[in-house]
């Protein structure tokens, strides 16, 4: 996939909208669920706000009631005082006008208020000390007031004695012990001076019973409040709730799962422990609100927010489930995904199209530039260049390579047909010159050969004596001079061959050839030289037809070199074997000669003779010069095919010779279509050189 240019964009494509369509989906979810989080806390806020006015509407007129009743009941213990007084002064006046003696008026008096039987108030009264001197309950009397206490927490005598209290009198509730039910209770009392005889005189009434009415009024206020609460709705299922200080729940909550006038009704049996409530730390003001996440019954996370109304030591709250808010947001962004999705599958293809385009031009550029390795620029093609509308038709990067590839054909072009012109002119000249080496080689050889040719026949007619008789000292120099001669000679003519072949002047001399007379005749051109030096030779025929088409002259040649070099690297007294047979195809080595290996090699293979389909089907004469001499190590046996290679080259080197004839030969076997090589196991282990030369049938059978 990552190996086109198509794959790596269609990936990046793909890669680029993944991502972006995750980052689309993550923020989209996030966002909406923190706006629609936001949106349910203030409406949660907004009804703990409307919760807490209705508490204080309610909380204002309990004020209002309790107020209204306690100044009713005020006005009614005062009217009673104020009656016990004017009764008070009534026995006074009697006293002072003498009706009656003083001590009779006060007894008349305490005699009076001990009978005040009310149910709704009672009378009691006072001295300086405090002392009770008169009660409906004969008990109370004479016992002292100096123990009571208001509900603010001051001393009852102090503020209520004869000597401070004003005129018109004071009302106070406070604790007072009832010998009725044996317990202290709350009382609501109100005092009158009596100060003609230092007098308190007190009215008082059960003040419980009032705080049991406004109890009462209370409740009927939470009733209301329920009901108002039980309107009230956050979300689908959450709602609205009390709880008294204790975290107790003052209104029920709704049970069971379902639809309820439109309404669903979910199991919202949270629990407020005592701990989640201190931790809101919002029972110090009324108007704080705190938020504690709590599960329900079924394990659902909801959010609570909560307010606390401090006269009644009330919370007040809302509670909504988190998943409502996190469903819609989920709903959302599925379809959003979806929308995200059909998006990018239609991108993709669109890219996949757009970069398929795109890319038409760039395959064409890259399959003709493959062909240009293998194009011939040397004919002229007649088919129009694909890529040469490219640039017309692209007018961008690709427009702009495709003229780039364009010129460089072009210049390619150009250049090839500038090399094979430079290179026809260098052949031209070089064969120019090879047919003036040529031309003066022949020359030289016609130069050379002439003289030396006069000087070795004379030096022979001198030594035969056709001058007369020589005598030892001149026979010897004259034997020297004759064999240098030779010798020079032979080198002169194997440079001079050489020459000619690699000049290519050498044309081959087809004739019928008989293979075993020109293998007896080689031997018999070496023999006499083997005889000096005890080696035999012997010759093998293996299958081989008597007469083949070969140059015959140079057969000879070949033959001569390999035998001379056998008995000249051979010590006396050793032997060779001259060998020759038919093979086919599939037995000559290939490869290159002298390689190491002692394989040998097709060289300058004449047309339809030296492929290697030929090799395999057709017949080979074989010929190989086997000796057991001094052998040949394995790195020389490459070398000493070139031109004046040996394997001792050095000034005083044991065996004679120019380093010539093996590589004259290779070349005389190589114009046969055929192939020369060495096998040799290493120095000391003797060698054999072997030449095998394809045999033309038809002209085997002549
Ligand atoms: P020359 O014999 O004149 O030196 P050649 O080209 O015929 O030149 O041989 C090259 C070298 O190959 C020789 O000098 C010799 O070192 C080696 N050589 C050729 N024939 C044999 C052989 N039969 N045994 C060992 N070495 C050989």
């Amino acid at each position: 996939m990552f190996s086109s240019l198509k794959g790596k964009i269609v990936f990046f494509v793909t890669l680029i909208m993944t991502i972006t369509g995750m980052v689309i989906v993550f923020y989209t979810r996030r966002d909406v669920e923190r706006v629609m989080h936001d949106n349910e806390k203030a409406a949660a806020h907004n009804v703990l706000r409307l919760i807490e006015l209705n508490i204080a509407a309610g909380y204002n007129k309990l004020l209002v009631d309790k107020f209204e009743m306690m100044a009713g009941l005020t006005d009614r213990l005062k009217e009673s005082s104020s009656t016990c007084i004017s009764v008070l002064e009534e026995y006074q006046g009697m006293a002072r006008s003498g009706v009656m003696s003083e001590k009779q008026a006060m007894e008349k008096c305490l005699g009076w208020l001990r009978s005040i039987r009310n149910q709704k108030w009672t009378p009691f009264v006072f001295d300086r000390q405090g002392v009770v001197l008169a009660h409906p309950d004969p008990r109370i009397e004479g016992m002292s007031v100096r123990i009571l206490k208001d509900i603010k927490g001051r001393d009852i005598l102090k503020i209520m004695n004869v000597d401070v209290l004003k005129h018109e009198g004071e009302t106070a509730v406070f604790n007072w012990y009832d010998p009725h039910v044996n317990a202290v209770r709350k009382k609501l009392g109100h005092f009158a001076p009596f100060g003609k005889w230092n007098w308190t005189l007190c009215a008082m009434m059960d003040f419980e019973e009032i705080e049991a009415e406004s109890q009462k009024r209370m409740q009927g206020i939470l009733e209301v409040l329920k009901k108002t609460l039980e309107k009230i709705q956050i979300g689908k299922a959450g709602h609205a709730f009390l709880l008294d200080g204790n975290g107790n729940m003052l209104t029920p909550q709704v049970e069971g799962e379902g639809e309820e006038a439109g309404r669903t009704r979910r199991k919202v049996t949270w629990r407020l422990s005592m701990e989640d409530l201190a931790s809101l730390g919002i029972k110090g003001g009324a108007s704080k609100v705190g938020r504690v996440g709590v599960k329900d019954a079924l394990g659902q996370d909801v959010e609570i927010h909560l307010g606390y109304f401090k006269a009644f030591d009330w919370y007040y709250g809302v509670g909504f489930f988190m998943d409502e808010i996190q469903q819609p947001a989920r709903e959302l962004v599925t379809r959003q995904s979806i929308i995200v999705s059909l998006i990018f599958v239609g991108s993709l293809i669109l890219a996949y199209l757009l970069v398929t385009k795109m890319s038409k031009p760039l395959k064409m550029l890259a399959a003709h530039a493959k062909e240009i390795p293998s194009m011939d620029f040397t004919v002229q093609s007649h088919y129009p260049n694909p890529i040469e509308d490219l640039p017309r038709k692209f007018n961008d990067e690709v427009g702009r390579l495709a003229e780039s590839f364009v010129f460089m054909e072009s210049e390619l072009k150009r250049n090839v047909a500038k090399l094979i012109e430079t290179t026809r002119l260098k052949q031209e000249a070089a064969e120019q010159a090879n047919r003036a080496k040529s031309e003066f080689l022949a020359n030289m050889s016609h130069e050379l050969r002439t003289p030396l040719n006069h000087i070795i026949g004379f030096t022979e007619l001198i030594l035969d004596q056709h001058f007369g008789p020589l005598n030892d000292n001149q026979r010897e120099y004259l034997s020297d001079v004759h064999s240098s001669s030779r010798h020079l000679l032979s080198l002169i003519n194997d440079i001079l061959d050489l020459s000619k072949v690699e000049a290519g002047r050498i044309e081959l001399e087809s004739s019928n050839v008989n293979v075993e007379l020109l293998l007896a005749q080689s031997i018999g051109i070496v023999k006499e030289k083997a005889v000096k030096h005890n080696i035999s030779i012997s010759t093998k025929l293996n299958h081989v037809r008597s007469v083949i088409r070969a140059d015959e002259r140079k057969l000879k040649q070949i033959v001569f070199n390999l035998l001379s070099n056998a008995i000249k690297f051979t010590p006396d007294g050793g032997e060779i074997i001259l060998e020759a047979r038919e093979v086919g195809g599939s037995e000559i080595p290939q490869g290159d000669a002298g390689n190491g290996n002692g394989t040998g090699i097709f060289r300058g293979a004449p047309e339809g003779k030296g492929g290697s389909e030929n090799v395999q089907n057709g017949r080979w004469l074989q010929v190989s010069v086997s000796d057991n001499g001094i052998g040949i190590s394995t790195e020389d046996q490459q070398r000493i095919f070139k031109p004046f290679e040996q394997v001792d080259s050095s000034a005083s080197r044991r065996y004679s010779g120019t380093g010539l004839g093996l590589s004259l030969s290779r070349r005389l076997v190589e114009l046969h279509g055929g192939m020369l090589w060495v096998r040799s196991e290493g120095v000391g282990k003797g060698s054999i050189f072997l030449f095998a030369i394809p045999i033309e049938d038809e002209l085997a059978e002549r």
